[in-house]
């Protein structure tokens, strides 16, 4: 009787065994519904063999496997054994939270839109003769000559034959007589194509000469380069060669402009965009297509490098350095990471883009183990790089969070009729309520961080654990009722612009207001119509997006991440300023960066003034390698939270005494975490690196079972492999 190993998605790193009479090997990576406990639960089926540990008696029976749709693939099912050891998570969690929601649960999936899909006879197929099928399987016979008849199949149309013919198609695709005929992918494109610039040719032919073999490259291009030029060519490429692309970008909006440039550029080819907001029959139908090959650009978030790409030929990452592409619960992985990984076994180049990589990558192309692309002058003739001037605050006095220079450009910029941005950094930094008379200021009662003001519906709100409460008429400490808002958030921002300027249309952007389907879209079309004087706004504004008409940045708050204990903190605001001013002058119009600073002379600002990543990108390596942080050495943290933090503390305790021996390893204290109290839990962690992944490797695998077996009903404890966030 052969016997179903399945993953399924409970948190222990085991398979299930299961009988299952009608199983056999070309069911590995298929679903099957299998009793667990007394519920009837979902799993992949990840081998199928004769013998089981199990008792015969205590096996139990599998349901039903489900055939409706293609099993995935062996490079997927690989993916996810990679991630289990690697990231030390249960196999099966892996596996069935990388699937999309609707192939979870207990249903057999209905495809409403398949149509696209055709099969066609092989070589081999075209050879079976009619007379060679049993005269009494009629359904076979009909089929056959139906595929002679008509060469190309659809879902609906063998459905007319019967339910039955549906079910021979899986078997025939295992036997080889039929094959899934591929969209067409052949680029015909209206738009006019832009001819590369020297630097762009370089880029893609260096490329395209390596194409049929694994290598990871960096393509470092400043804003404004033409890095989404040279990954078009390169899915042209790919597509020329009938094979699929993956391209990730991070967890923000930029999707609904990227999909316009690809599908402009590939009008005939099945483009897939895999973002949070898919609903879930979208995402499924989205991942069969890319399974069954019929869609050959996948484009999406993290999530997306768990698709399912029989073809695939190209992988790339935009914006590499964005932290969004590390998950920060559950399987704590790297999307970029797994991405070379993808790229490492289908054996085909992936590459990483972005201004300002992260030091990781650089580090990784400076010594040769990336190969290294770069772009250093803008696409677009004339335009150039904006100046980046520091407006020093303690010579100048701040209007409600502006000095005078800044508001004199922006007026500027509104009797010249160009756009203007001012951004806000809000890491490490949140508007609070302050006593001024003594400096009480307001604190979540649930976490240790302070409550950030919105003014717009008096609301105070927790930006870590989402608690919100009403402004306090008075002060809870001194009763004083003269408490005002302290520091500058967006929406203060906002309401000072618009006392400055009355006739300014002013645009504020942040999670709020984006978070409304299609909101992205509408806030980009006022911004490309000229609807908008005046942006303001975060992060969510800094990255990747193209805006014509801006001509001045202005920087408010920069300084919190000067001096932070996170020592990925001074990469970041890098990154994020490089960014933000990049969006300035991006076509004829000359850009003006201005940044509000009290240490203008601060190495950072300095780089950032002559637009010299490389600069501060060494400065930022000779420190780390002193300090003996990443790149230099390979991390992991171990976390826990509880209800108090002497019982954190004392579980990470427990399990350092549970440490193997020490193999180029440091292991050291257990520590709180920064921010303490996160959803009325506090944290605490151990860190533990060296400076060889194999090393921290086997460590883990020694110790993390051994983790296991300590009691840990008050802690919550997870593991973080390649951690980002301290
Ligand atoms: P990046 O992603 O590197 O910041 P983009 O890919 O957004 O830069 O390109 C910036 C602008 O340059 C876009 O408007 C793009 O259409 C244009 N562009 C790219 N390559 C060329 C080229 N070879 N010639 C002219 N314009 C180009
Ligand atoms: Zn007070
Ligand atoms: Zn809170």
């Amino acid at each position: 009787m052969p016997i179903i190993r399945v993953a399924l998605n409970v948190p222990v790193d085991t398979l299930f065994d299961y009988q299952a009479d009608d199983a056999s090997e070309r069911d590995i990576g298929l679903r099957a519904c299998v009793p667990f406990g007394n519920k009837r639960v979902t799993g992949i089926i990840v081998t199928v063999c004769t013998k089981t540990q199990v008792p015969v008696d205590k096996v139990k029976t599998a349901y039903h496997i489900f055939r409706e749709i293609n099993p995935l693939t062996p490079a997927l099912l690989e993916l996810f054994q990679f991630c289990s050891q690697y990231y030390h998570y249960p196999l099966g969690m892996i596996t069935m939270n990388s699937l999309p929601a609707l192939l979870r649960n207990n249903k057999a999936v209905k495809l409403k839109d398949a149509a696209q899909t055709r099969w066609i006879l092989t070589d081999l197929g075209k050879q079976i003769e009619i007379n060679s099928i049993p005269a009494r399987n009629r359904v076979a016979r009909r089929l056959l000559s139906e595929f002679q008849i008509a060469s190309a199949l659809t879902r609906s149309q063998i459905k007319q034959i019967s339910q039955r013919a549906i079910q021979l198609i899986t078997v025939w695709l295992q036997l080889g007589w039929i094959v899934e005929m591929a969209a067409k992918a052949m680029p015909q494109s209206t738009e006019r194509i832009p001819e590369l610039t020297t630097e762009q040719v370089a880029a893609v032919s260096a490329v395209i000469s390596d194409f049929a073999q694994f290598q990871t490259w960096l393509l470092h291009g400043i804003t404004g380069s033409g890095k989404t030029e040279v990954y078009l060519r390169l899915i042209a490429y790919a597509l020329a060669q009938d094979k699929q692309a993956l391209v990730l970008i991070p967890e923000i909006n930029l999707t609904p402009q990227l999909v316009a440039i690809f599908s402009a550029r590939f009008p005939d080819v099945l483009l897939i965009n895999l973002h949070s907001g898919c609903n879930d029959s979208e995402r499924l139908t989205g991942w069969i297509r890319a399974q069954r090959d019929e869609a050959k650009i996948i484009l999406g978030t993290r999530l997306a490098v768990f698709t399912p790409m029989p073809n695939l030929g190209l992988i790339i990452v935009d914006e590499e350095h964005d932290s969004s592409f590390k998950q920060q619960d559950g399987l704590r992985y790297s999307a970029r990471d797994l991405a070379i990984f993808r790229a490492r076994q289908s054996n085909i180049p992936v590459i990483l883009g972005s201004a300002t990589p992260s030091l990781e990558t650089y580090f990784n192309a400076t010594t040769h183990r990336y190969r290294y692309l770069r772009l250093t002058t803008r696409a677009v003739q004339n335009a150039t790089l904006p100046d980046i001037l520091c407006i020093d605050t303690r010579h100048h006095k701040m209007l409600d969070g502006f000095t005078e220079p800044l508001l004199k450009a922006l007026e500027k910029c509104l009797t010249d009729k160009h756009q203007s941005l001012v951004f806000i950094n809000r890491r490490g930094y949140a508007p609070v309520l302050l006593c001024k008379s003594c400096l009480w200021t307001a604190h979540c009662h649930r976490c240790s961080s302070r409550l950030v003001v919105h003014l717009k519906n008096r609301k105070l709100s927790c930006h870590h654990c989402g608690h919100q409460e009403n402004f306090p008429l008075a002060c809870p400490k001194c009763g004083n009722q003269d408490i005002v808002p302290f520091g500058h958030g967006t929406q203060r921002i906002e309401e000072t612009l618009t006392t400055h300027f009355p006739s300014a249309r002013i645009l504020r952007i942040d999670r709020d207001s984006t978070r409304r389907k299609n909101a992205w879209q509408e806030i980009l079309h006022a911004i490309h119509t000229q609807q908008v004087d005046i942006l303001v706004g975060t992060q969510l504004l800094a990255k990747g997006h193209d805006f014509p008409n801006l001509s001045l940045v202005g920087i408010l708050n920069a300084d919190h991440s000067l001096y932070s204990t996170d020592f990925r903190a001074s990469e970041r605001l890098f990154a994020q300023l490089m960014q933000v001013s990049g969006r300035a002058g991006r076509a004829n119009i000359p850009g003006q960066v201005l940044i509000q600073t009290e240490f203008p002379d601060h190495p950072l600002y300095h780089a950032l003034r002559q637009h010299d990543y490389t600069a501060l990108a060494q400065t930022l390596l000779a420190e780390r390698k002193i300090a003996g942080f990443p790149p230099y050495v390979y991390q992991a943290i171990l976390r826990a939270e509880a209800h108090n933090l002497e019982t954190a503390l004392d579980f990470l305790q427990q399990a350092k005494n549970l440490a193997p021996p020490l193999q180029a390893i440091e292991l050291f204290d257990p520590v709180p975490a920064h921010f303490l109290r996160l959803k009325g839990m506090e944290r605490a962690h151990l860190l533990i690196q060296s400076r060889s992944r194999k090393h921290l490797q086997s460590f883990l695998n020694d110790w993390y079972p051994k983790i296991y077996t300590l009691p840990h009903r008050k802690t919550r404890w997870m593991l973080d492999v390649d951690p980002i966030e301290p």
